[in-house]
């Protein structure tokens, strides 16, 4: 094997407009998690639990980013997010320390906030930087109907752990808010769920909706950026509206000039991107099809892994 093999729990680094440069760490296999969200653009559940465990050994995650950090690569934030629930994971928190003794780099955890109810998960996510949950629910009915926990969670612990989390971290902690027509987004709903995220105090909010319909199964339809703009004062402090383009496709739809923009500051890795992107590698090779055509972007392989950059990068 090389130096540089293909990584296992490392993802990126991507761009992230919140985080900067953002080094991904999936602690989950695919798809363990305690929700299964309606809008999850992941695809369903295969694994519904609220049972803690080392999904993947701590060690062996530890090591990866040590190997990554040997080889000199930049990222501004090491984010714990995506196959599903970080906090799942028995040793999410050895592995923020871990980093944050790294001394480099500051730390992001991104969780649907379902285990903030037990101290010891709350005490482990104190350890980033920053903490992300979220709340697209305003009673136990919605809650089920658009997170479809595993059994025994309920939106009473839901809320009650973003609260005590909220008393404990003085880091910050941002709240996601994903709304979905005909689930949540009458202006009524959007204010019962503004008023308890307001008794959360988070430090910033993040209204979201769906980008890809149907992936867990379940036809559900995005809500326009008008309307996301129009409720983002239901909230305090004000929601924050990811950047829409074209037919309100916030992500996967960017200006040929923003792609080589992006590829020209960091080369990536061909599968981390689509990820980052919410597309299919086929997908995302289909867009950067006429960038590569072009001249200005090459797709390549780098010992063993497929990345993309643009040309003037490596000539
Ligand atoms: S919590 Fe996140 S990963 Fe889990 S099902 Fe919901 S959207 Fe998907």
């Amino acid at each position: 094997m090389t130096h540089r093999q293909a990584y296992r729990y490392l993802f990126g680094p991507v761009p992230s407009r919140r985080l900067g440069l953002s080094l991904g760490v999936d602690l989950n296999p695919v798809k363990v998690c305690t929700e299964n969200c309606v809008f999850c653009q992941i695809g369903q559940t295969t694994e519904l639990t609220l049972a803690r465990r080392e999904w993947a050994p701590t060690a062996d995650v530890i090591a990866e980013f040590e190997r990554w950090r040997a080889g000199g690569a930049a990222a501004d934030f090491i984010t714990l997010a995506g196959s599903g629930e970080p906090t799942l994971h028995t040793g999410f928190g050895d592995v923020l320390r871990h980093v944050r003794g790294a001394g480099k780099y500051k730390t992001a955890l991104l969780s649907n906030g379902s285990l903030m109810w037990l101290p010891e998960v709350r005490r482990d996510a104190a350890a980033a930087d920053v903490v992300k949950v979220t709340i697209s629910a305003w009673d136990e009915a919605s809650f089920q109907r658009i997170h479809r926990p595993a059994a025994g969670l309920t939106f009473e612990k839901l809320m009650a752990g973003a609260r005590a989390l909220r008393n404990e971290f003085a880091g910050q902690l941002w709240v996601e808010v994903m709304l979905l027509r005909g689930y949540n987004d009458l202006p009524e709903q959007v204010r019962a769920i503004a008023e308890l995220v307001r008794g959360v105090r988070p430090d910033a909010v993040h209204l979201n909706t769906v980008m890809r319909p149907a992936q867990a199964g379940v036809p559900v339809a995005r809500v326009s950026e008008a309307r996301l703009r129009e409720v983002a004062g239901f909230f305090e402090p004000a929601g924050e509206v990811p950047e829409f383009h074209g037919e309100g496709q916030a992500r996967g739809t960017r200006s040929d000039d923003e792609w080589v923009a992006w590829l020209a500051r960091h080369p990536m890795e061909l599968g981390a991107l689509a990820q980052a992107e919410g597309m299919s590698v086929a997908e995302l090779e289909r867009r950067l099809g006429p960038l590569v055509a072009a001249g200005k972007v090459v797709v390549g392989e780098r010992e063993g892994v497929r990345m993309v950059r643009v040309r003037s990068v490596d000539g």
